[in-house]
């Protein structure tokens, strides 16, 4: 698998880091980890082939995940390039889904859904086994964010494996889902003292990234004070005896 950083922020406002969304190239082909407001941009930035896409992965519906859906398939519907597609591109996510796409769709009588391929939307529960797109299997787990927020573990055709957190609070469950992991990639909001009990900060995405046995890991949604982090010296990956990524926007990762 391969994976861009797309953004590795979070709803502040950020001149180098936009809010939630990863490129990911499978055998099979190619998901969006969430879709933020700025993703669409991002996409052409990166040159990636957006025209191709199969599936998008929405975790929960803050809207520093999902605020990029509407433009997006705004964009699809009128795009030259998207014509001749015939293939489907599926959307993929908690209970919900469907009824926040709609409620997106009636703000103006957009008619998103009406595109010239069809668009699946999928709801999926948490510890169910489904296929992403053809072919790759992935999960769902529980996190404690919001009512819905989920977590995904994704496992391509060669073995190779990924979790993705996106946002949540620390729970010793989230090391067990990703145990063993190829990469895992994990929100680390804060660095400390954290404000805020649904997000994680440094020292518990640490704990987290060692009970996980993950063989390499990423930390990412990072708030505006990650800006002065290498200025305050602060340990960032203890004793890890992993490779230890922060992300960065544009960042390539090959799993
Ligand atoms: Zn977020
Ligand atoms: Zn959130």
């Amino acid at each position: 698998m391969r994976l861009t950083v797309l953004g590795s922020g979070t709803s502040i406002p950020h001149s180098k880091r936009a809010s939630s969304g990863y490129w990911l190239e499978t055998s099979a082909g190619s998901v969006m980890l969430d879709f933020s407001a700025a993703m669409p941009l991002r996409i052409a930035q990166e040159n990636l082939n957006w025209t191709e896409l199969d599936a998008i992965w929405i975790s929960h519906f803050h809207l520093d995940h999902c605020a990029g859906l509407p433009p997006f398939l705004a964009g699809t519907k009128h795009a030259p390039e998207m014509k001749h597609r015939t293939k489907p591109l599926r959307i993929v996510g908690p209970n919900g889904l469907d009824k926040l796409i709609a409620g997106f769709d009636a703000a103006h009588s957009y008619r998103l859904l009406e595109q010239p391929f069809p668009v699946e939307i999928v709801e999926v529960e948490h510890n169910e086994p489904f296929e992403l797109i053809r072919g790759i299997e992935a999960v769902a787990c529980k996190t404690p964010h919001t009512d819905e927020s989920h977590a995904i573990h994704i496992r391509d055709t060669d073995g190779k494996t990924l979790v993705y957190s996106s946002d949540t609070g620390f729970d010793d469950l989230i090391a067990t889902f990703a145990n063993g992991v190829d990469l895992f990639i994990l929100e680390c909001t804060f660095i400390r003292n954290k404000p805020k009990i649904r997000h994680l900060e440094l020292a518990e995405a640490v704990h987290l990234i060692r009970r996980s046995k993950c063989k390499k890991a990423m930390l990412t949604h990072f708030y505006p004070e990650w800006d002065k982090a290498d200025r305050i010296n602060e340990p960032i990956s203890g004793d890890l005896k992993i490779e230890l990524l922060l992300a960065e926007d544009g960042l390539r990762i090959t799993v």
